[in-house]
């Protein structure tokens, strides 16, 4: 057991990671998730701990505002001209004014000021030095911290608190926008326990790029998302490119491997270049979809989760609509013009085939 004690005691893991040997702690309960579970919870409970919230100031349990886009991230990488843009149907696009306050939680004061903090002051540590230091943060880290994103997004998407009269509203987000975050909302208990998964391939894809940073290639922050089916997100935060998708059982770290894995090794891209494949990672995303079934051993310190996903289908292949996702991602629309019929343009491959470097 010498190398579970090695691990630090809250976060997300894979039961490989322990050599397959976890101390379950017998005397946790048994469960599984029911659909409406989460959706029951949202607007009066904690988006993290699932706690009751309260206004009582002694309680932990008190409601605090949690800011989605945290402000060390408006503060070094947002402008003041970014704005919100709603959905076409199909994916939603998103940037936040920094002055927003739009994108607030509601959050207990525990789960705000103790547990999610330390995950944030590891992530602003990392993505304010650069590639190199964000490299070092674990993918328990990263998940968490996305996670928190878009779940929260979805949330006050689907039930907008109103922070004068404590009271959701319904939102502009149909609450089946959370159908596919139930897992992940699960595995966010890694914030305040250890969360062990067992499956064959980890429920989540995080893909890190090193991007060129300078003034001529402004703005250098920049966040895209889609929502419905594949749940992903997508954040430029100066020299640091990450592509998270969700629930996809690492189809994304695959499809990348198998595309451009040779391609883009150890390159530093233009920052089209990265939202050209986070385009193209949420339309490949979408062609396929899982169903997946759990159980969940849990006690007060830690939760163990069986995952079983089966495949099924997703949105038809269809280069038009590769090529329009991609436009808007990169916000070159110039790129949803498809000349051969089958091919959509692309800024990763020049007329030879070869890497295409673009200046910054
Ligand atoms: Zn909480």
């Amino acid at each position: 057991m010498a190398r579970v004690a090695e691990k630090p005691e809250l976060g997300v893991f894979m039961i490989q990671d322990f050599d397959g040997q976890v101390d379950l702690e017998v005397g946790g309960t048994v469960g599984q998730l029911s659909s409406n579970a989460v959706l029951s919870l949202v607007g009066t409970h904690c988006f993290v701990c699932e706690k009751p919230l309260t206004s009582d100031n002694s309680d932990t349990t008190r409601i605090t505002r949690e800011d989605l886009f945290p402000k060390w991230l408006k503060k070094n990488f947002m402008g003041p001209g970014d704005k919100i843009e709603k959905s076409n149907g199909e994916f939603i696009l998103l940037s936040k004014n920094i002055d927003s306050t739009e994108d607030l939680v509601p959050c207990c004061r525990n789960c705000n000021n103790v547990l999610m903090s330390q995950v944030e002051n590891r992530i602003s540590c990392g993505v304010k030095g650069g590639y190199a230091r964000f490299m070092k943060i674990s993918d328990s880290d990263i998940f968490l911290w996305s996670s928190k994103i878009i779940y929260g997004l979805i949330y006050i998407g689907v039930n907008t608190w109103d922070f004068s009269t404590k009271e959701a509203s319904s939102g502009w987000l149909k609450s089946e926008a959370l159908e596919h975050l139930k897992l992940t909302s699960l595995l966010m208990k890694g914030f305040r326990k250890r969360v062990v998964v067992s499956s064959e391939k980890r429920p989540f894809s995080i893909l890190k790029f090193h991007l060129k940073n300078s003034r001529r290639t402004s703005p250098n922050y920049g966040y895209r998302d889609s929502i419905s089916w594949p749940t992903t997100l997508a954040l430029q935060m100066g020299s640091v490119g990450l592509i998270v998708g969700f629930e996809d059982f690492g189809f994304l770290e695959w499809w990348y491997d198998q595309n451009y894995g040779e391609l883009l090794r150890g390159k530093c891209l233009h920052p089209a270049q990265f939202w050209e494949i986070a385009g193209r990672a949420v339309y490949a995303g979408g062609l396929g979809g899982w169903d997946v079934s759990y159980s969940i051993i849990e006690n007060e310190k830690g939760m163990f989760i069986t995952l079983d996903p089966r495949i099924r289908e997703g949105h038809p292949e269809d280069p038009q609509r590769l090529a329009d996702i991609v436009a808007a991602f990169t916000e070159i629309p110039d790129l949803a013009k498809i000349a051969r019929p089958g091919t959509t343009p692309t800024l990763l491959i020049d007329k030879d085939g070869n890497y295409q470097d673009m200046p910054a």
